[in-house]
């Protein structure tokens, strides 16, 4: 297939947003009477970035309101074909460590009320007896809350993408691999007229850019500003603020037989999250750490597969290529001790670590939240500030939005609330997007 010279849709990046949004967006055109023309183009293909390597966590600990409620709309669409999506609805464990016993409280009461199913344990006991009655070795300390979301899980990411592109094609939508967006042309009102590709040049009524941790490529050849003020609920204004920040994603897998995270009647475990400021050590009683610490874990295809908190690595995207598929040194010693830390099953499990495409670097907006919105009169950009791969049905809300609809789950992420100082809550956990 050839670059066509236009299309009604242009979507940038074949990931899980570009390819949800192609999706949607073909499907809104078909329901329209329309014949679907929609192109999704990628540099490289189908789950090439971000969504691709992604640990595959579908959780709702949201402490904003607006993303528990964003959170519930994708489980929904996740629940549509978890066959087709290879999506596991096994739920999502969040422990907590005393400091977070509001946090998840509030985010309980907040599951409750938008009918998030969820279950709440408080107290260092309480929690331990709840996770002994899954795991007869668990032996975590520092934990003083729990929440169970009996909705939510992981999904195999490359199955999941081609599963999804799968049903953007059979909707009539088109996806062509290897064609690079290197420019923009633009009106006099400031609308894209022309793209520029390595392939040629097309022309586009809408485009619809989900580049992933690119955004700032894209961003700038669209002229949009890299460094603003930011505005807070308190009506400070922080001054000449960096866009975009970097983190460094840490996830890694040990070789171990998958079922060793089986519940004891054989099935699948909820994928687990913990957060403790228990002293860490590892199974020789070195200190690992004695600061705030976090890991997460889930049962996987070829073993035991997660991560820990991620390290900030600068305002430059200076990693190529991306994703790096690798994580820093002592990655594994902290995650593999965390893990035995939770439960007596993982000890001695250090030696079984893999080295294998995991971990990567993610890019996140100057409050961490996404940014859904209209950048330019006919250029939707969705910049997910690396909460995404659960987020499968933001293409659904993109479609609604680009088709000349309104969506009220996206509206809190336009990017005027830097300026309105309309930010979203901060929790007290140790990671950027919690
Ligand atoms: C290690 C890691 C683990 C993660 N784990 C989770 C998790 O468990 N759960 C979760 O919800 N989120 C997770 N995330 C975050 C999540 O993966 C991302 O937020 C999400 O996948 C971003 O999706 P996307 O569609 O915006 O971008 P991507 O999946 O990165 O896709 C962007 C696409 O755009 C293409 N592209 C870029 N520039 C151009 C260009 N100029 N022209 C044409 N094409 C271009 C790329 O080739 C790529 O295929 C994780 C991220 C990382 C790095």
């Amino acid at each position: 297939m050839s670059l066509p010279s236009s299309v009604k849709y242009l979507v940038i990046g074949a990931g899980i947003h570009g390819l949800s949004s192609a999706w949607h967006l073909a499907k809104e055109q078909s329901a329209a009477g329309e014949t679907p023309d929609v192109l999704v183009i990628d540099k490289t293909g189908v789950g090439a970035g971000a969504s691709g390597i992604a640990c595959g966590v579908v959780r709702n600990n949201y402490y904003q309101p607006a993303m528990s409620e964003l959170m519930a709309a994708n489980v929904e669409v996740w629940e549509q074909d978890p066959a087709a999506f290879s999506y596991h609805p096994v739920g999502y464990v969040a422990l907590g460590a005393e400091r977070q016993v509001s946090d998840l409280t509030e985010v309980h009461e907040r599951q409750q009320n938008i009918g998030y199913p969820s279950q709440l344990i408080v107290g260092e006991r309480e929690v331990r007896d709840y996770m002994l009655g899954m795991f007869p070795d668990w032996r975590a300390q520092g934990v003083h809350v729990c929440l169970h979301e009996q909705k939510g899980g992981f999904a195999n990411n490359m199955a999941s993408l081609q599963g999804l592109a799968g049903k953007a094609t059979a909707a009539g939508a088109r996806l062509m691999d290897g064609v690079r967006v290197t420019g923009f042309e633009f009106d006099g009102s400031g609308a894209v007229t022309t793209v520029h590709t390595d392939q040629g040049d097309i022309q586009a009524e809408q485009v619809i850019v989900g580049v992933g941790p690119w955004v700032e490529e894209i961003w700038t050849m669209l002229g949009l500003p890299n460094r603003l003020d930011v505005r807070t609920p308190e009506g400070e204004v922080h001054r000449d603020q960096n866009m975009w920040t970097y983190w460094y994603l840490q996830e890694g897998e040990i070789d171990v037989d998958p079922k060793l995270l089986s519940l004891e009647d054989g099935s699948m475990p909820p994928v687990l999250h913990v957060d403790s400021d228990a002293p860490l050590y590892d199974d020789e009683r070195t200190l690992i750490t004695d600061e705030f610490w976090g890991n997460y874990f889930k049962q996987d295809l070829h073993g035991v597969q997660g991560g820990a908190a991620p390290v900030v690595v600068g305002e430059t995207f200076q990693v190529d290529p991306y994703p790096t598929a690798s994580v820093q040194e002592g990655f594994a010693d902290m995650w593999c001790a965390s893990l035995s830390h939770c439960m007596k099953r993982f000890e001695g499990k250090r030696a079984t670590y893999k080295n294998i495409r995991s971990g990567g670097v993610g890019c996140f907006t100057v409050d961490s939240f996404p940014v859904f919105d209209y950048m330019l009169p006919n250029v939707y950009v969705i910049a997910d500030s690396n909460h995404g791969y659960k987020m499968i049905g933001v293409g659904r809300e993109v479609a609604r939005v680009v088709t000349g609809g309104h969506s009220s789950l996206l509206s809190p992420f336009r990017y005027e609330r830097f300026a309105t100082g309309d930010l979203h809550p901060v929790s007290n956990s140790p990671y950027p997007w919690s």
